[in-house]
């Protein structure tokens, strides 16, 4: 457990202009994490598209639905890890995004519905050890079962962040640095894919939708301005203008997809 008191906006240490937000699964990387335990590990592809149908129709919480679904994978968090190694692939433009935005005193954050450890071990693997060491995730985390550990046959289970039926709400983490006064408060970009994005979008100034996924929808639906990415070399190109005065927050969201 987490008991140390920390501040509600460790990104504004260094006072930046800017922060970027990003979910993890599917945003930074191509695929999603969870999705390939769970379908090759626990419940398979259809319970898990069934659930998630329940979820998306509000029959059951994201929480409840999505720890049923990993409570079904009993493989040794440890071999978990090492299969999702070979099998996700970083998004083709992130490591340079990630280079220029720190090198531009632009913290990244990422929020995430994953669990840290196997974050920090895809992100240590595909952008660097030292790299990810400095990288701020918010997420959830994982604990061992009664008796058992992390590394046993059923030995984990999945730690949520907070009590919402999120598991994890991200717009909790954005909402401190989102109401501080005009003078004090950075430009917020979030970057995402999926439905558990929305309440982390509707606080941020600007926000990449990926193409083609739900997210997407869900921002026409509920008409939050937004603006589709196919990967990070085009968010790095919007961002660089936006740095350099070229374009607006308010231009490249009216702008939309
Ligand atoms: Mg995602």
């Amino acid at each position: 457990m987490m008991t140390a008191i920390q501040s509600p906006t460790p990104a504004l240490k260094t006072n930046p202009k800017f922060i970027f937000f990003t979910d993890f699964d599917g945003t930074v990387t191509q695929q999603d994490s969870n999705d390939f335990m769970i379908e090759n590990f626990g419940t398979g592809p259809a319970r898990r598209k069934e659930m998630f149908q329940d979820v998306l129709f509000v029959r059951r919480t994201f929480r409840d639905a999505f720890k049923e679904m990993l409570d079904g994978i009993t493989l040794p968090l440890n071999e978990c890890i090492e299969a999702l190694l070979q099998n996700i692939a970083l998004d083709e433009g992130f490591k340079e995004f990630y280079t220029w935005a720190r090198t531009n005193h632009i913290p990244v954050v990422v929020l995430s519905g994953g669990m840290e450890p196997i974050i920090r071990a895809l992100l240590a693997h595909l952008i660097g050890e030292d790299e990810v060491k400095t990288l701020p995730i918010m997420s959830n985390d994982v604990a061992p079962r009664p008796g058992k550990s992390l590394e046993d046959e059923g030995g984990w289970e999945i730690a949520y962040r907070d009590d919402s039926s999120f598991g994890h709400d991200k717009a909790l983490a954005i909402r401190p640095y989102a109401t501080l006064p005009d003078d004090k408060r950075p430009i917020l970009f979030y970057a995402g894919d999926g439905v558990s994005d929305l309440s982390a979008a509707k606080e941020t100034d600007l926000l990449f939708a990926k193409s083609g996924h739900d997210l997407v929808t869900y921002c026409k639906n509920e008409k939050v301005p937004f603006k589709t990415f196919e990967n990070f070399s085009e968010i790095l190109g919007i961002l660089k203008d936006i740095v350099a005065g070229k374009t607006s927050v308010k231009d490249v969201a009216a702008g939309g997809a």
